[in-house]
């Protein structure tokens, strides 16, 4: 940050900065970005490994799933964790596909670094990427086949290509089944979303008793053991505010000398208590969620008037019973009235092993489903519950966009194959970068390969020599090693997760290579984490 003109060096920036420039800036961003890649790239496809995870609190998480393997990590360094926010987009936007999201980023990168050795310019690197990149996307979109709420057998399929190699081997067919009747029912009348689908996880029974409930669970009992375990038609109130006293700020002492003083300021309070339940029961309703405390004598008035109540129920819950049940949240007993109330069929309790859950049940809306996930230990149910929103976000997206392409590597070679033939129509240098581009492609069914031991190089020969001769949607069988006709072996996956995953690297990969210059200021912020990207 000196000027040599003048006598003093000037200092622009304040003296801890540290400053990369040039071709040394590019080289370390493009190394951290392939070192994210590499880190995933092993868990990619049926035959990927898991990681275990060991967080300083040490939690441990065991896990296939590309981005919660990189949300775990914390990783620090500015670019590669922009390659993170890919997965994390990914995931956003579609759910499944952040490990072929992320490992195609890392090979776009460390393809774009063998060009820029040759002394070919950033910028016609980005171009070429950019060109690349919207032909990609429209070639895709031209192989893509077409998906429809009567395709049951096709959704299956793709439910079950997400699951492949998720730790859900010996059940995939029941939960393929699942995840398409769920999302089947949502998807009814309106397109389906992902959120309508709640997935609840509860330890202490075997994997196949995971259940579809048509409305919503939670884990939630009723807090009075006098109260009703089943009502049906049930009018509820969702309420916002404690059934308590509030207890003043101050710590107030009241000396109370007479006895009879006492009894009249315990039944004042008993008074207060019985009040707020009548102002509930008059409504109507019979059931009660309530977002805050109730007081233990106001559980017992409650169970005296037959009124099923759960309370500190979490905020999302408030909001998806609400949608589901119709019923207002109301912040004070005052305002609750009739119509504040929501319907459902039958609100039960029911008592799975030691626990107990609420399951609120033909509700009106009926486009509120929760899949309930049983297994035997919190490592085993978090990575099912992973597989399983992966498993929704393909049929979700399948069904919204209508449209499905084989998966196994086989898109990835044929988009390879086409945008090669696109290079040619090209001149010169960006020639070469869309030729590299076509050659990132290539990243899915080598690793895919990899993964299951198979030689990537034999694989990739017998792949380019079926694409060549137009089997379209040949890939790799990872369990034979042979190439195999992916749309008909039903590894099909939503286009989605393609064109997101194709979009994102591609603007990742293009953002990194038109860095020269990390300046990373000196920590402002005594406490936290250092955020070095905040600081640029
Ligand atoms: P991601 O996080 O990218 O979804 P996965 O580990 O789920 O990573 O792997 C997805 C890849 O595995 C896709 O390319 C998909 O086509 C491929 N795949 C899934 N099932 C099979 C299968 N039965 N045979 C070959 N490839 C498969
Ligand atoms: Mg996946």
């Amino acid at each position: 940050m000196q000027h040599t003109n003048t006598s003093q060096p000037i200092f622009i920036l304040p003296q801890e900065t540290s400053r990369t420039t040039g071709r040394d800036a590019q080289r370390l961003n493009i190394a951290a970005a392939k070192l994210v890649a590499e880190t995933v790239r092993t868990t990619l496809g049926p035959k990927g490994m898991d990681k275990m995870i060991v967080e300083s609190s040490g939690d441990i998480t065991v896990t296939n799933d590309g981005v919660t393997i990189l949300e775990r990590m914390q990783i620090e360094h500015p670019s590669a964790r922009m390659v993170v926010e890919v997965a994390k987009t990914q995931e956003h936007e579609v759910g499944d596909g952040t490990t072929t999201a992320v490992v195609l980023a890392g090979e776009m990168l460390k393809l774009a670094e063998a060009l820029l050795d040759r002394d070919i310019h950033p910028t016609i690197i980005a171009h070429g990427y950019r060109l690349a990149a919207d032909r990609a996307l429209a070639i895709v979109e031209s192989l893509a086949r077409p998906v429809t709420i009567k395709d049951r057998a096709l959704l299956l399929k793709i439910a079950h290509t997400a699951m492949t190699g998720k730790g859900t081997e010996d059940t995939k067919e029941h939960f393929s089944s699942l995840v398409v009747d769920a999302v089947l029912r949502i998807a009814a009348n309106a397109p389906p979303r992902r959120d309508a689908v709640t997935i609840v996880k509860m330890t202490g029974a075997s994997v196949e008793e995971t259940q579809l409930v048509s409305g919503i669970v939670l884990d939630k009992e009723r807090c009075h053991p006098g109260m009703p375990v089943r009502v049906e038609e049930a009018r509820i109130a969702l309420l916002d505010a404690a059934l308590e006293i509030k207890t003043t700020e101050i710590d107030a002492k009241i000396s109370i000398s007479d006895p009879e003083k006492l009894q009249a300021f315990l039944t004042m309070e008993e008074r207060m208590l019985r009040g707020m339940v009548d102002k509930v029961v008059a409504t109507g309703a019979n059931v009660l969620f309530c977002q805050k405390g109730i007081d233990d004598l106001a559980q017992h008035f409650l169970a005296k008037c037959g009124v099923l109540a759960a309370r500190r129920v979490r905020k999302s819950d408030m909001e998806r019973l609400s949608q589901a049940t119709g019923a207002q949240i109301v912040n004070s007993i005052d305002d609750l009235s009739a119509d504040d109330l929501g319907a459902a069929g039958i609100v039960e309790e029911k008592t799975h092993g030691e626990e107990r859950m609420l399951y609120i049940e033909g509700c009106p809306n009926a486009r509120a489903v929760t899949l309930l996930v049983r297994g035997g230990t919190e490592h085993v149910v978090d990575e099912i519950r992973r597989a399983l929103e992966d498993a929704v976000g393909d049929v979700v997206a399948a069904l919204n966009d209508g449209k499905a392409v084989a998966g196994a590597g086989a898109t990835e070679m044929e988009l390879s194959k086409r945008l090669l033939e696109f290079a040619t129509s090209l001149s010169g240098r960006e020639q070469l970068a869309v030729k590299a581009f076509a050659e990132a492609l290539e990243v899915i069914p080598t690793t895919l390969a990899e993964n299951a031991g198979i030689d990537p190089i034999d694989a990739l020969t017998l792949l380019k020599a079926a694409h060549d001769n137009k089997e379209v949607n040949v890939g790799i069988n990872v369990f034979t090693g042979k190439k195999m006709d992916a749309w008909a072996e039903g590894v099909i996956e939503p286009l989605r997760i393609k064109t997101q995953a194709i979009s994102s690297a591609s603007e990742v990969a293009i953002m990194i290579l038109r860095i020269d210059d990390v300046i990373a200021g000196g920590q402002e912020k005594p406490s936290g984490r250092p955020n070095p990207s905040d600081e640029l």
